[in-house]
């Protein structure tokens, strides 16, 4: 295996559908101050559409950078509702999800659509993220490394093995999503090896210096233990995300 680069942790907070602009000021009131002298880590905070432009202005100050939880893979035209990846380049986007399960679970997001949104994404300029993981009922049959490989080869045979590694893989069991039921950090060990190994198949340099996040529950106990595993290099977060002494203690755990 080749010897991988130390990056920074990368710890994505993912708001969902949740806040208002009171609540967007006063969570980045409490988050920043005490996010400034964090060492070795990366923060991106992931709002809704509508208050991307609030909290871009109100990161202005800070080493916190903002991320998007959806794209069109379209440039531009008739799609009522959607918003490009230019557009999120313009509003200060340098991150943006793509694949969450809630979108392939409720918005009909299927492998090959997940791989156009990923290849706009990197096209525009920013860092896609890319999100893979079994649902429980495929855990239970064995079919955790198939699913995942099959989300990653749709993106694979889109763009390639160096474009995929440009982005982020988060690595996220649907069944640990939201449900306070977290994967053991040998469960994600094990599925973040996989991964590497993998890449490692297409290319060896690239998967080594491929940043792999887990994601699924993570919270103020159970981060470092996540974040001290070989293959996992940070987390993407929900819940815990919207609540500024837990996110706060998660980007903490992440210090290398
Ligand atoms: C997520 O939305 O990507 C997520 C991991 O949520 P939670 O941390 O709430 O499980």
């Amino acid at each position: 295996m080749a010897k991988r680069l130390t990056h920074n942790t990368l710890i994505i907070g993912n708001w969902k559908m949740n806040g208002d602009t009171a609540r967007n000021e006063v969570l980045l009131s409490e988050l920043l101050p005490a996010l400034s002298n964090l060492k070795g880590v990366d923060v991106v905070v992931c709002p809704p559409l509508p208050y991307l432009s609030q909290v871009v202005h109100l990161l202005a100050p800070s080493n916190v950078v903002l991320g998007a939880q959806n794209l069109n893979h379209q440039t531009a035209g008739a799609h009522t509702g959607e918003t490009s990846a230019g557009m999120l380049v313009d509003l200060g986007c340098h991150y943006v999800l793509v694949g969450h399960s809630e979108r392939r679970a409720f918005h009909g997001e299927h492998d090959e659509w997940v791989a156009a949104k990923f290849a706009a994404a990197l096209g525009a300029g920013m860092v896609p993220v890319l999100c893979v993981g079994e649902t429980f009922a495929q855990r239970q049959v064995h079919e955790t490394e198939s699913v995942v490989t099959s989300q990653l080869n749709a993106v694979l045979q889109r763009v390639g093995i160096d474009q995929l590694c440009r982005g982020v893989i988060a690595y996220e069991p649907v069944w640990a999503i939201g449900t306070g039921e977290t994967a053991s950090p040998e469960q994600a060990q094990a599925v973040h090896q996989h991964i590497r190994q993998w890449l490692t198949l297409q290319n060896a340099k690239q998967a080594a210096d491929c940043r792999i996040l887990y994601g699924g529950s993570v919270n103020a106990r159970n981060a470092e233990k996540l974040f001290s595993q070989p293959d996992i290099d940070g987390g993407l977060i929900g819940g815990a995300s919207l609540d500024a002494t837990s996110f706060i203690a998660v980007c903490v755990a992440a210090q290398r």
